[in-house]
């Protein structure tokens, strides 16, 4: 807790009130993602223990944020839900993590254009539900839909299901609202996404996202098992060609199999 002059604390907890933290305990949960870090990685690094945690409401509190920290030299790192696990949300320099927990609102909808708003820090699973209620959907998720959030994945960048039929989530995004390092706020769309996308938040804190959405279609899952490899790539190959697109593959090996007959196989 050495770097914060009562001077920055101050600040802190005039713009933050209770939302900024400095209390140990906290301190220590935020040091970590969800993975441990690599023993032999950790000399390295050293303590990654930040100084003070905040969780911001607006985009507003973050520019000032960033404004304050550029001037005073404060390190920033942004924290989604932490299910990365490659590092990226790890105060490795210290300084304030800022998480998005509060920011998790959809801000618009539109079911005609299939385009929706929201804020980072929704889960996916929370923005699915939501979007079923209206008879829409997301187009692709992270597996880690529980548990991860809307601008991680597109600041950690990454494939999920329905990617067979959408790519990558970078290729779902139509714009996004980010705060940059000296607090300006820059709305980013087209080839410009490739500088926050997979960019780990070095580029600025990702502050809204609009992504594409379908309309909420039946979805049938299947379980079938093949006695060799063989069989299973010729099932794929008329899978492909019948049903063109399916929405998401898992292949599990077992030694015991389960027979499931389809008209297909
Ligand atoms: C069980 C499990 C399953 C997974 N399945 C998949 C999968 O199917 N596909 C896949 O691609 N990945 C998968 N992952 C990895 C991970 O869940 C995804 O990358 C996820 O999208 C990260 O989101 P998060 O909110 O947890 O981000 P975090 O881990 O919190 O952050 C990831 C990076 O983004 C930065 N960041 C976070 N929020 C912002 C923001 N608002 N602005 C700027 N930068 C920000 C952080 O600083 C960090 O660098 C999985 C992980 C687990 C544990």
């Amino acid at each position: 807790m050495a770097r914060l002059t009562s001077k920055q604390k101050d600040w802190l907890k005039k713009e933050f009130d209770q939302r900024v933290t400095f209390d140990k305990t906290e301190r220590r949960l935020y040091s970590h993602d969800t993975a441990a870090i690599p023993g032999i990685i950790h000399p390295f690094i050293g303590s990654t223990i930040p100084d003070a945690i905040v969780q911001p409401e607006s985009e507003q509190e973050i520019a000032r944020l960033a404004a304050w920290a550029n001037e005073n030299n404060m390190p920033l790192t942004p924290r989604g839900k932490a299910s990365s696990g490659h590092g990226g949300a790890i105060p490795t320099k210290k300084g304030i993590v800022v998480d998005f927990w509060r920011m998790r609102e959809i801000i618009h909808t539109d079911s005609d254009s299939l385009k929706v708003t929201v804020q980072p820090g929704i889960t996916w699973e929370k923005l699915q539900k939501e979007l079923m209620k209206q008879k829409l959907d997301l187009r692709l998720y992270p597996t880690s839909a529980p548990s991860s959030s809307v601008g991680g994945w597109l600041a950690q960048g990454g494939a999920g299901i329905g990617s067979y039929a959408y790519g990558y989530f970078r290729e779902n995004v139509i714009r996004a609202r980010v705060v940059l390092p000296d607090g300006a706020i820059k709305e980013f769309s087209g080839d410009d996404l490739d500088l926050i996308a997979d960019a780990e938040g070095t580029t600025g804190f990702i502050t809204q996202v609009t992504l594409k959405i379908k309309k909420l279609e039946n979805i049938a899952v299947s379980a079938l098992a093949f006695p060799d490899a063989r069989k299973l790539q010729e099932a794929i190959e008329r899978l492909w060609t019948k049903m063109n697109y399916p929405s998401g593959r898992l292949f599990l090996s077992t030694r015991k199999w389960l027979s499931l007959k389809t008209g297909l196989l």
